[in-house]
């Protein structure tokens, strides 16, 4: 596989090492645009942060596996025969991955695994895939199976599925497994074809504002939507019979096929668009041009909340909030929707004034405490020492 980084190793995980201990590294991500486009076989353009999940792992000569998380300040002992889904615990995403390779006979002995993260839970940013990838790359790299990157990200997200119970895209696990340092990544998420472009962040920063609400429509509402985009397809599908998902869709033949007074039509519209958007984005990427990227994001935003329907009215309101400063690029809503965080690109020298000002508009607002993350651009899972 690739080489060991120099990621510093977390003093966290220090009293775990011994001369046989290899550590791990694998990030939490991003997504710059491309929002539900996964599941339409479209394009989103993720990057890898300095926000990560640390793995040490050594073997055993008993069938056993031990895990020690430092964040729950817990331990887990279990046969490799007796394991099973634990659901909500977080020992189930490190053995939904034995589980997967198991599953593909990979022979998998005893094993002890620390673990320890900055990512933050449950904030969008994907800290259960850089668990899974953390995993599936050690377990890898410890009995030298010799699994290319891309079944890695597959094993992960199966075990995400299996044993977390979350349906989820490849996008997240992809993200953490092939970040790279001042790029973003373009996921073609019907082949799997990716290409790097470089987020050239010569004096700004992005900025991640956390809304703090996750409110309970999110997972119902994204079935709706999912079930609309197949809809879409299906009347588009009578003329246009070559057509597998909204991929496949221009904006003509959604004007041709869908009554312009119905909600389908509003939802194909943006998917559609949005695929545009990550095209023409990573162009402008290609030019340097910062400006006409964030117009993309806020374009995106719109279409989220006004044709997608996902937003809600926290996201809004710090979409809305940073809009007019100056020092702002460009921002979003980013993930499913419903809650999370917005993705900000922001001039270094307003990072500061904008955090603070938010805040307190906020908190004045919702009566929340918002957080913020600075987030930088790094690479994908690798050992590290
Ligand atoms: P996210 O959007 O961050 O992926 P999830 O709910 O999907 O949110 O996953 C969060 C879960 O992943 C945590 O509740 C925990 O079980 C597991 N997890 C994340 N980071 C760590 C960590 N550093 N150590 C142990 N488990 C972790
Ligand atoms: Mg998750």
């Amino acid at each position: 596989m690739t080489g060991t980084k120099q990621y510093p190793i977390p003093v966290q995980l220090e009293p775990f090492i011994t001369s046989n201990t290899l550590i791990v590294r694998s990030p939490g991500r991003i997504n710059l645009i491309g929002e539900h486009t996964d599941y339409n076989n479209g394009f989103v353009l993720p990057a890898a942060i300095d926000k990560a999940v640390y793995v040490t792992i050594e073997k055993n000569d008993e069938e056993i596996i031990f895990l020690h998380s430092v964040d729950f300040n817990e331990s887990v002992e279990i046969k490799i025969a007796d394991i099973k889904p634990v659901p909500g615990h977080w020992s189930t995403y490190i053995l939904g991955v034995v589980d997967q390779l198991i599953k593909r006979e990979h022979p998998v002995l005893g094993f002890k695994l620390s673990i320890y993260g900055d990512v933050p839970l449950g904030a969008g940013l994907s800290s259960s895939a850089a668990v899974e990838c953390a995993a599936a790359f050690a377990l890898n790299e410890l009995f030298a199976f010799g699994i290319e990157r891309i079944e890695l990200a597959k094993i992960a997200q199966l075990a995400e599925h299996e044993f977390a119970g979350v349906k989820c895209g490849i996008m997240d696990q992809f993200a953490s497994l092939f970040g790279k340092k001042d790029n973003v990544i373009r996921l073609d998420c019907r082949s799997l074809a990716y290409e790097y472009f470089p987020l050239k962040l010569d004096g700004y920063k992005i900025v991640l504002l956390d809304s703090q609400v996750k409110h309970s429509l999110a997972s119902t509402e994204y079935n709706v939507r999912r079930s609309q985009c197949e809809s879409g397809v299906a009347e588009i599908k009578k003329r246009y019979p070559h057509v597998e998902s909204l991929r496949d869709v221009s904006l003509s033949m959604i004007e041709e096929c869908i009554n312009q007074d119905t909600i389908i039509y509003h939802r194909c519209r943006y998917v559609v668009e949005e695929n545009i958007r990550v095209q023409e984005g990573c162009i402008d990427l290609l030019n340097g041009n910062l400006t006409a990227f964030g117009e993309k994001m806020f374009a995106t935003h719109i279409g989220l909340s006004e044709q997608y329907g996902v937003s809600c009215k926290e996201l809004d309101f710090l979409v809305e909030a940073v809009k007019n400063m100056p020092a702002v690029v460009g921002a979003r809503m980013m993930g499913g929707g419903f809650g999370g965080c917005t993705i900000n690109i922001v001039e270094i020298n307003g990072v500061d004034t904008l955090i603070q000002s938010v805040t307190e508009k906020y908190h004045h607002e919702s009566g929340k405490e918002l957080k913020a993350y600075v987030v930088q651009i790094e690479d994908g899972t690798s050992l590290i020492s």
